[in-house]
């Protein structure tokens, strides 16, 4: 049985399909075996063929001149806040999706921890409504594992999914209850839809506002340990496998639960894992910074061997996929006393980039790994991985690897400015995004070809 597409089973306005050729593309899918130059033509919104570079004329397609640049399997990011409904002053369906858009994202999946929670089929069924009145690109919408997200009670998990939840996550807060995370799972079996956590222990996080360790020492702050993280996994890991369902660990942070991942799915687990650009890129001494607000996040930056485990997990694959937990906060929530600000951080529109420049040019990881990660979170959820072999829907991320560019200087497509790399110099750019088969970004100051 082949699963879905992004395009087929999430909700997106609609658009066009393209018919576009990709001339001379350096083209890269390591999962699908292709890395060559190709002239890459996109017909109704398909890839209808990988050509020899230069040998296609068209006057039908629309022609981009990409050599020079790569053309990638388009990003999925399985988690995403985009605060509909009840904080839209933060984000709403349309800015969220045009971010993810312009970081070169053919889907994202949005959490439900939002004002009102989503927990009745009447609220899925709004947002997927919305999504197809606005998102520039696929969107699908988990539902909240507990009524209200408040611990108590399960959700109707069977009616969600008939209302289209394609999973399931209590996100912002862990399943305290292990009576109550054990009947999700036995109603899972029923219903489907993964459940994806947010492992924490609330009873060893306590107030804690930064990693627990020499630097929350240093700086006279309440540390929350990274057993608090890798506890949880341990004892949800337990669960799923005796009543043989399915998770996937958001946003992993420690060497500990990187260690819990895998010894999990050694035992046969079906679970999967993510790890955010922020946790691979920086670790607790950003908190040092006069800017630490702009790292405050939860889980928290950890140590450096922390930080190192989390790359050995994405290189073994333990760590499944990156998704960046793009959480937009107000200004006023952020520009505050390290202590009081909100935890989270954006990071939809320089993902690519931020791991480009941090991981990739300096040889710690290679481009191909990162390019089969950032498309590696269509999968833990019942989704085709986006991928560029001929017959597929176009879903591409066609990226310019030597632009430098400053996050931030020409505004964030976001409504909200909390990128923890806001300022930076970055290198690496999308250029043009195709997301369930239609054009969904084109950088302003790319030049489209000619056309003709
Ligand atoms: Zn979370
Ligand atoms: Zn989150």
């Amino acid at each position: 049985m082949s699963a879905a597409t992004v395009g087929e089973a999430l909700d997106a306005r609609p658009v066009e399909s393209a018919s576009l050729l990709l001339r001379e593309a350096t083209v890269l899918d390591p999962v699908a075996g292709i890395d060559a130059h190709h002239d890459v033509v996109i017909r109704d919104g398909r890839i209808a063929e990988l050509a020899a570079p230069g040998t296609v004329d068209d006057d039908s397609l629309e022609t981009i001149d990409a050599a020079g640049l790569h053309a990638f399997p388009a990003f999925f990011d399985p988690h995403v806040h985009l605060r509909v409904p009840g904080q839209e002053h933060k984000e709403d369906i349309e800015t969220g999706t045009r971010a993810a858009a312009a970081g070169g994202y053919c889907g994202v999946i949005a959490m439900a921890n939002t004002t009102p929670p989503v927990s009745t089929a009447a609220d899925v069924e709004a947002l997927r409504e919305a999504a197809r009145e606005g998102a520039s690109v696929p969107t699908g919408f988990l539902a909240t594992v507990t009524r209200g997200m408040e611990g108590a009670e399960l959700t109707d998990m069977s009616e969600l999914r008939e209302a289209g939840a394609l999973g399931f996550s209590d996100d912002g807060l862990p399943i305290r209850s292990a009576r109550i995370m054990r009947r999700a799972l036995q109603y899972q079996r029923l219903c489907g839809g993964t459940i994806a956590l947010h492992e924490e222990d609330p009873e060893l996080s306590g107030e804690g506002v930064m990693h627990e360790g020499p630097v929350s020492a240093a700086l006279g702050l309440t540390g929350v340990p990274s057993v608090s993280e890798s506890t949880m996994i341990a004892r949800d890991a337990e669960l799923a496998r005796y009543e043989g369902g399915r998770i996937h660990v958001q946003h992993l942070s420690a060497a500990e639960s990187v260690e819990a991942v895998r010894a999990a799915r050694a035992a046969g687990v079906e679970i999967s894992a993510e790890a955010s650009p922020h946790h691979l890129c920086l670790t607790d001494e950003a908190v040092r910074s006069l800017d630490a607000s702009r790292h405050k996040m939860n889980p928290p930056l950890r140590a450096e061997s922390d930080r190192e485990a989390l790359i050995e997990g994405l290189r073994d694959g333990t760590v499944d996929c990156i998704a960046t937990d793009h959480a937009p906060h107000a200004p006023e929530e952020k520009e505050v006393p390290f202590e009081g600000a909100a935890m989270g951080v954006t990071g939809l529109e320089t993902a690519f980039a931020a791991i480009h420049t941090d991981l990739v040019l300096p040889g710690t990881i290679e481009l191909s790994l990162l390019v089969e990660r950032l498309a590696g979170g269509a999968a833990p959820f019942g989704l085709e991985r986006p991928t560029l072999a001929p017959g597929s829907e176009a879903n591409i991320a066609l990226c310019d690897l030597a632009a430098e560019w400053t996050v931030g200087e020409d505004g964030y497509e976001s409504r909200s400015s909390n990128s923890w790399c806001a300022g930076r110099e970055l290198t690496g750019r999308v250029v043009v995004t195709i997301a369930g088969g239609g054009v969904a970004f084109r950088l302003r100051s790319f030049s489209m070809g000619v056309a003709s």
